[in-house]
């Protein structure tokens, strides 16, 4: 039965998500076989810095005996058990205390799924019962913004503002909608400030909620730092101006803190970095260091209160998962927290996120660099043809994906995403020595491009 090397095995039986499958039968598979600290090996030994975290997730990189006691433990004890119907687990009690008391702002409930996009999908359910719950069953829109990420589900992929996640599937559905992407670099117009971009990206959220009709828009979701489209930083007062306009009009605020939550940012949650004062939170990855898969919706007392007025009129309220709360997931949830809190995960960040700006940064006088952004443990390098035009590569030039798969060869693992940009999010336990080896490699990679390109 496995006399099939695995990379054939693989090219025969498998359909790999966010994978080109014509591209796949020639290439097959990188196949990661172990893992230590921020690093993976593939099964010819090789080793691999995980710029990434795997998908921005392992923040406590690999081989953390914490997490894997943890789980043994839970699940010699309770395996499984469910939370619906009034059921309950230690595990999961404990994750929910400890979720609403950790967040940056007042927040009342926790609810659990397995992935972040079950999370927004829940959180849009939310929405729309609290709204039904309420008396205002008009007001269901949900805005979003365009190269925004919040998964692949069929309602977070409509969230999800990049063609690739929607091109080809008949998304998005009805009732989203998307507001202008506040990336300035590549969206400011020639001499446009920061704030003046800022107030025009208010301006513009503003005049889609007027020509929709307030009473019918009912959310607002956004990351603190926008992810997969392209790792893009807020500019200055963004988040200041867009907040009123949502008060204004009575809209909830949703912030994704799938990426940005548990330290990314210099913060426990990208909330805190930008001042941000939502009514929900979504939280993924870094929850459970993605040790196993779960994540989590905070709702504040409104919302709540509003789901709870439902009781009456709608029954039990009807979502959930056979997997929400999952106790062996929740205990290594909790002991990931409990990991953060004991080594002081946040003030290592604070230590060692200045030299990977500095190493990123340093980037930008590269011939193919247009801009080196990031704040904290995220950032990213835009490569462009034109420095001074800021012109984009033709894209089937390929030439990100080309860096990427330099870099690969090159022993460090990064993500290319559309638009050539490459993205830096190692493991949160990363040091400046780790740091240091991921940008030579990196830079080694780059260079190469440039020469083949005759730079
Ligand atoms: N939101 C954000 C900000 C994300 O980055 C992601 C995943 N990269 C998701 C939601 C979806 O999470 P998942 O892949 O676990 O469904």
């Amino acid at each position: 039965m496995t006399s099939n090397s695995l990379r054939d095995a693989d090219i025969a039986y498998t359909l790999h998500p966010y994978t080109n499958a014509v591209a796949h039968e020639q290439s097959g598979p990188m196949v990661a076989m172990r893992g230590k600290g921020v690093r993976v090996y593939d099964d010819a030994g090789k080793d691999y810095i995980e710029g990434m975290a795997g998908l921005w997730c392992t923040s406590l990189g690999w081989g953390e005996d914490r997490l894997v006691d943890a789980a043994t433990r839970q699940m010699k004890e309770l395996a499984y058990y469910h939370s619906f119907n009034h059921k309950a687990t230690e595990p999961g009690i404990r994750l929910a205390e400890t979720l609403v008391q950790m967040a940056p702002v007042p927040m009342s409930k926790a609810f659990f799924c397995n992935s972040g996009s079950e999370a927004n999908d829940t959180a849009i359910k939310m929405i729309w019962y609290y709204h039904n719950a309420i008396g205002k069953p008009e007001k269901k829109k949900i805005i979003a913004r365009l190269r925004g990420y919040h998964g692949v589900t069929v309602a977070a992929a409509s969230l999800t503002g990049l063609p690739l996640n929607q091109k080809g599937f008949d998304l998005p559905i009805e009732r989203i909608l998307h507001t202008s992407c506040p990336h300035h670099y590549r969206y400011g117009e020639a001499g446009e400030t920061e704030e003046d971009f800022a107030s025009r990206m208010a301006a513009d959220l503003e005049a889609l909620i007027e020509r929709e009709g307030p009473d019918t828009i009912a959310a607002f979701f956004a990351e603190p730092v926008m992810g997969a489209g392209g790792v893009i930083v807020p500019p200055k007062t963004y988040f200041e101006k867009i907040q009123p306009i949502l008060k204004k009009h009575d809209i909830l605020f949703v912030a994704d803190e799938v990426i940005c939550g548990f330290g990314r940012t210099g913060k426990m949650f990208g909330t805190e970095t930008f001042g941000l004062q939502p009514d929900i939170m979504t939280m993924a990855k870094a929850l459970s260091s993605a040790y196993l898969p779960i994540s989590a919706v905070l709702i504040n007392e409104t919302v709540y209160q509003g789901i709870r007025s439902g009781s009456d009129a709608l029954g039990a309220f009807g979502h959930g998962y056979t997997y929400s709360a999952h106790p062996v997931a929740a205990a290594v949830a909790n002991e990931t927290l409990a990991i953060y809190e004991e080594r002081d995960m946040l003030g290592h960040v604070n230590s060692v996120s200045p030299r990977m700006q500095e190493r990123l940064r340093a980037l930008a006088d590269h011939p193919l660099v247009g801009e080196a952004r990031g704040i904290g443990l995220i950032g990213a390098v835009e490569l462009v043809a034109d420095k001074a035009t800021k012109e984009n590569f033709d894209p089937a030039r390929k030439v990100g994906p080309s860096v990427a798969a330099k870099a690969q060869n090159n022993g460090v693992i990064l993500r290319a995403m559309a638009g050539d940009i490459i993205a830096f999010s190692p493991p949160l336990v990363i040091s400046t020595a780790e740091i240091d080896e991921m940008f030579d490699r990196f830079g080694a990679a780059l260079d190469t491009q440039a020469e083949a390109m005759g730079l």
